[in-house]
This record gives C-alpha cells, structure tokens and sequence, in this order.
C-alpha cells in the first residue's frame, strides 16, 4: 500500500469522525483519510461512554470554555441530526442531587455556571426535596438541580451515521490500519502502518484520543505534557429497576478537582439503567483487562516518573482517590453503596452484570496539575486535539465545526467558502452561533 493524501486524521472516534463529516462538505476536491486502528469508528471511548447529551452546567465558564460551548450548541445540532436521520435521541434531562449544605452551596455555583454558559430559566430550575419527591419519589437528596435541557443518546449509532455521510461525500476511512510511526520526509508527513506499510500525507491532523499525545510526542509536540488513563466502568441493574426513576440522576462530585468521579443513576436511550463510571487508574488508553494493563505497566510508570505525573502520583489526595477507586472496581458494592445514598432502594446483591467500560486519558502538565480544558496545537503541518475528555462527545459536531473553522483562516485549504450547506446545518451559520 502506497497513498498520497492531502489530508490525514489519525483516530476514528467520535472526533476524528466529526472532523471528517465537515471537511467532506467544504473540500470535494481534497484527497482526505481517516485512519483507525479497529475494524469500525467509535470502537473506544466514544462508543463506551454514558451516552448523555450534556448540558453545559458542570463546567467553568473560565476554565472550560470551549468545552461549554461546543456542548451547548451539541445538544441541537444532534437533536437535529438524529431527528433527521431517525436515531435514538431522549430529551430526558438529568437530575443533579445534593446531600448536604456544603453539596447545595455546589449546585448554587453549577447554576450560575449554567446560565453563563447560555442555558436559560426554562432549561435548568434549583428546587428543594420536597419538589424533587413530588417528580421524582424514590430519590433521596437535600435538594437538586433539575435539568431539562440535556438528553440521552447512542454515540456509537451516532458516529456510524456520520461515517456513512463523510463516505458518500468522498472520505476514506482506512480500517484496521493502526499508525507505529510517523516521520517528516521533505516536507510530506510519511505515515508508517502496522510498521511495514507506508501512506503520505501534505497536513495531518490528530484526533487519537487516548493515543494523541503519543502520537504528538512522536513528532516532537507536546513534550511538556503527559497522561494517565482512568478506566470507568458500569454495572448493569435488573429489569425491576428500570422505573425507579425518570432521569438519570448525578450526585455532587465529592472531590471538585476529580469531577469525573462519583458513579451516577444512568437511564439510557434504550430505558435501561446502569451505575457507574468509577474511574480506576490504569496503565493505556486501551486498559480493559489485565493482560492489557501488564503489558503497558512498566512503560507507562517509566514514563510518569519522568513527567509532571510524578507529582500527582506522590500526590496525597490522588492516592487516596486512586484507592477508593481500585477499592469500587474490586467490590461492586463500594460503588453501588455510593450511589445508594440517593436512591436506597437499589440493593448490591441484585446487581450481577457488568456494563461495558470505557477509557479516560486525563492531560497532565508539568506541574503535576490535571489540564482542565481540550488542548489545541497547530504546528508545522499538524494539529493536535489533545485532552478531548468529557463532554467531548456531546460537543464534537460544533466542536470540529470549530476547528476546520480555525484552519481554514490559518490557509489550510485552498477554498475559503465558508457558506456551504453541511447537512441540515450552514457552516458559516454553526461559527457564527459558536462565536456569539
Ligand atoms: C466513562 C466515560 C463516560 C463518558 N460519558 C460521556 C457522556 O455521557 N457524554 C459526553 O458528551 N461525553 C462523555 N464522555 C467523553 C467522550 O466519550 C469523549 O470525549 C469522546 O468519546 C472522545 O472522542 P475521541 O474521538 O477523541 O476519542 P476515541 O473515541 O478514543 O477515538 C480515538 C480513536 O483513535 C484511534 N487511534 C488511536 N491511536 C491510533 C493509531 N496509532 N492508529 C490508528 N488509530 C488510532 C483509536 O482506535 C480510537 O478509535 C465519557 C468518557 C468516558 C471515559
């Protein structure tokens, strides 16, 4: 195999995906792949994750901005798409509880960060328990957040669907073919495959998601930055349980650094529930079982001591989380008993089945501090998304949107139009609303 492209994105995820759904509509004339390593696109994070469709109320509008914009205006631009194309799409909305003052005082900031991040009166209400029994019985809180404006979905069928428009549109997406190595050669970026075969590229663009800051480091970008892998798992609960609630229900991150934890009451799409993610340290992006984790262990301890890392993993707090993390990932009911606080009813012994576990790469600099926003780096030639965490899925449409807006001003690509129809959407139309 011997191919010239204009353009390479590394990583069918949900990202590299949505990248690619776009820039099939604004460059026909481009020569365009995605590569992926699997035999489909969102075979990792992006098919195994919690399938809700964020509103933008956890996130600080300081720190987390491009992330709360991008998951605004995800939620209608997917509501749209799936409506469109008849996939599952709930607007369910989502119940965030509190179970003491200190927890209130959190939902109080999460409402103001809402509205910042454009959620209006109608689509998010702070109400007391006596409100919350009257909707939602068997939930036990002091108060919560009731979120209107937020949904459940299935990102893999979502990914899947766009793939399919981006194929029509004249994409390649090359399965099965996972990147080793990645050189500059005279001004071509020179791809190496399952390290024997060789593809060209003028511009590449990195969309790896757990493996994208092993493939910026792997052209001398991002060398100041590490990361670690958190693996979330669920617990799948029994038919009797699918009506306990309504809504999925979220409880107050009890460590606001680590927001990611705290295991949630899933409802999804389909009406089933689940309980999870936890969030367990492990040694890859692709961490799912033991043999996995073995093989990476040595490599990636090397590579943390050697980084920022080094100060999280001696960090005191860190440990102790790490712990009671491992903790809930060997005893189901550590983590069914943390989401029992809010909904008693549910009883460990009856919850038998494991969900399906998908895999954070959390970006750490060289202070040993959790990155909290997506890092963007346009280098010579190349552009790397890297800590493209939560709500990555809800955001990646206006997100890439984002993105091949920016290149498009660097002069990435020879046409500028930017009124072009992108399914039901206009681009200059999702930039103009992004940049309000
Ligand atoms: C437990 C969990 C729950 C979550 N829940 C939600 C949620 O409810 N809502 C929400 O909005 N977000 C959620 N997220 C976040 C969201 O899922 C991610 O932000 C998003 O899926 C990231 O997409 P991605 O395309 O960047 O990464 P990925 O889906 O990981 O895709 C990257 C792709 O790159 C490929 N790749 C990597 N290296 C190579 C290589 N060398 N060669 C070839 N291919 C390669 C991989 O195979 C992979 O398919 C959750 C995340 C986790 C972990």
């Amino acid at each position: 195999m011997k191919d010239n492209f204009d353009l390479v994105i590394v990583g069918g995820g949900i990202l590299g995906t949505s990248l690619s759904y776009f820039l099939s509509f604004l460059n026909k004339s481009k020569k365009i792949a995605v590569i992926e390593q699997e035999n489909n696109v969102a075979q990792h994070t992006s098919g195994r994750n919690t399938g809700k469709v964020h509103a933008p109320y956890l996130y600080n509008p300081e720190k987390k901005k491009l992330f709360a914009n991008a998951a605004f205006h995800g939620y209608e631009m997917w509501k749209e798409y799936a409506k469109l194309q008849n996939l599952p799409f709930k607007e369910d909305g989502v119940i965030e509880v509190a179970l003491d003052e200190k927890g209130i005082k959190v939902l109080e900031k999460y409402l103001k960060w809402g509205k910042q991040n454009g959620l209006e009166e109608k689509d998010i209400e702070l109400i007391d328990k006596k409100e919350l029994k009257k909707i939602e019985p068997e939930i036990k809180c002091e108060s919560a957040l009731h979120v209107h404006r937020d949904g459940s979905t299935d990102y893999s069928i979502l990914t899947k669907s766009i793939l399919k428009d981006s194929e029509k549109n004249g994409i390649n997406f090359l399965f099965n073919k996972k990147i080793t190595q990645i050189k500059k050669n005279n001004d071509k970026w020179e791809i190496i495959i399952d390290e024997n075969h060789k593809i060209f590229a003028d511009f590449l663009i990195n969309a790896a998601g757990g493996q994208a800051i092993d493939i910026a480091h792997s052209v001398g970008v991002a060398k100041n930055l590490t990361d670690v892998h958190f693996r979330g798992e669920y617990w799948k609960t029994p038919k009797k349980y699918h009506n306990l609630t309504k809504t999925s229900v979220y409880s107050v991150p009890e460590f606001p650094d680590y927001p990611f934890l705290d295991p949630h009451w899933i409802v999804r799409v389909d009406g089933s529930c689940e309980i999870g993610p936890n969030a367990v340290p492990v040694f890859s992006p692709y961490g799912y079982d033991t043999t996995e984790n073995i093989k990476e262990f040595i490599p990636k301890i090397l590579e943390m001591l050697g980084s920022g890392a080094r100060k999280t993993i001696f960090d005191k707090q860190f440990q102790e989380l790490a712990f009671s993390e491992i903790q809930s990932s060997m005893s189901k009911s550590v983590m069914v008993e943390r989401v029992k606080k809010f909904l008693p009813k549910i009883n460990p012994k009856e919850i038998t089945v494991k969900g399906t576990a998908g895999i954070r790469s959390s970006v750490i600099n060289e202070k040993g501090k959790f990155v909290p926003d997506v890092i963007l780096l346009e280098e010579d030639k190349s552009f790397h998304i890297l800590n493209y965490n939560s709500p990555g899925a809800t955001g990646a449409l206006p997100f890439s949107a984002h993105i091949i807006n920016e290149l498009h001003k660097s002069g990435l690509f020879e046409n500028n139009e930017t009124e072009v129809q992108c399914g039901p959407w206009k681009f200059n139309e999702i930039i103009e609303k992004l940049e309000k």
